[in-house]
């Protein structure tokens, strides 16, 4: 159920419907909109299915939320998230570039893909250092020895760093070295990682499973929207289809959609989808035109080198031409690009 407060409901009115909500015993979330107080009742609705809520003072309406998530749905906050990680902005209008290797291999490797991406215009790092590999005979990352190298390249150029966390035991870790938990497609219903996730401060980036559905992938993130964690990205990543040209298929119109569902930011990984480093360009700036909020690209110094998924890898100058390809067309679309340096 969510209530919408009127334009210009008091304080004193706000509070008393979530005191008589909490009072029934259901938990309520609050959105505080440029215009108007939404609250979102979380639990057990039929304790609260009897309450006279349309009759309080400051109430405009109450609604029934069919769908399984609410507190990630427009309905519940109509203006678009933008978050915030030290300096770098994730929502509109800006369009973030994310960009680094598939995984962690040396100190080296970091902070020279960090420092040549940074002044070719991207906004984060990204490197995984624990790896959720199909073979167990693959590399599987360097661990914490990964996560203090990607902090490094952190410190040497300022760029925030998303690494993904695959179990919950990871969390404390990761969270000491990195400034954004990515939950991989293979974890996107790994509801108690979730959960986790969803008691932290760090922003969250949720990968959707190359199985799910978008409804899936929206109430997934609700598990982590209802532990209180409301700063969640959501990421296209490719979804399993019959067509075998590309290494999964870029859903391409899951981006205007999901923005019309939800107010979460919503990027696009084309390397992932692809499997090809020479499609990584035009998906990105495909992700730029209908709508996307960023892209998360794999770039390595040396893509033959890459000890996990060279062949979907940028090399520097390929990253650069794409750069100037997103930098023309952004403003085109109403993008800005930020932390141009
Ligand atoms: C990754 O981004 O490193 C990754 C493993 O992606 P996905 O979870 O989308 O396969
Ligand atoms: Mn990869």
């Amino acid at each position: 159920m969510i209530i919408v407060m009127r334009e210009g409901a008091t304080q004193e009115q706000i509070d008393a419907v979530i005191e008589r909500l909490t009072k029934a015993g259901v938990e309520v979330h609050t959105s505080v909109g440029r215009y108007r107080t939404v609250l979102g009742v979380v639990g057990d609705e039929e304790l609260v299915a009897g309450l006279p809520l349309e009759a309080m003072p400051g109430v405009e309406k109450v609604m029934p939320v069919l769908k399984p998530y609410k507190l990630v749905s427009r309905e519940f906050q109509h203006e678009s998230t933008v978050i915030d990680v030290r300096g770098s902005t994730i929502g509109p209008p800006v369009f973030a570039v994310i960009a680094g290797p598939c995984s962690v291999e040396t100190e080296e490797q970091m902070i020279e893909t960090a420092r040549f991406v940074k002044q070719a215009g991207a906004t984060f790092l990204r490197g995984g250092a624990f790896k959720p590999r199909t073979s167990p005979y693959s590399f599987q990352g360097l661990g914490e020895e990964g996560l203090r190298y990607l902090k490094r390249a952190s410190e040497e150029t300022g760029l925030p760093v998303v690494t993904e966390v695959m179990e919950i035991r990871q969390i404390e870790v990761v969270s000491e070295y990195a400034d954004v938990l990515q939950i991989g497609a293979r974890n996107m219903q790994n509801f108690n990682l979730l959960l986790e996730v969803g008691k932290q401060e760090k922003p969250v980036l949720l990968k959707r499973g190359f199985s799910n559905t978008i409804e899936e992938l929206l109430t997934a993130a609700e598990y982590i929207a209802r532990g209180g964690n409301r700063k969640i990205v959501l990421c296209e990543r490719g979804i399993r289809t019959f067509e075998t040209a590309t290494r999964n298929t870029l859903d391409i119109s899951a981006i205007p959609i999901i923005k019309q569902l939800s107010h979460l930011p919503v990027i696009v990984d084309p390397s992932h989808a692809a499997g090809r480093a020479d499609l990584v360009a035009p998906l990105s700036l495909a992700a730029l035109a209908v709508g996307a909020d960023g892209v998360i690209v794999e770039v390595h110094p040396r893509p033959a080198e890459a000890l996990c998924d060279g062949p979907q890898s940028l090399d520097f100058p390929h990253f650069e031409a794409m750069m100037t390809e997103i930098r023309e067309l952004a403003p085109v679309v109403g993008r800005v690009l930020a932390r141009k340096e």
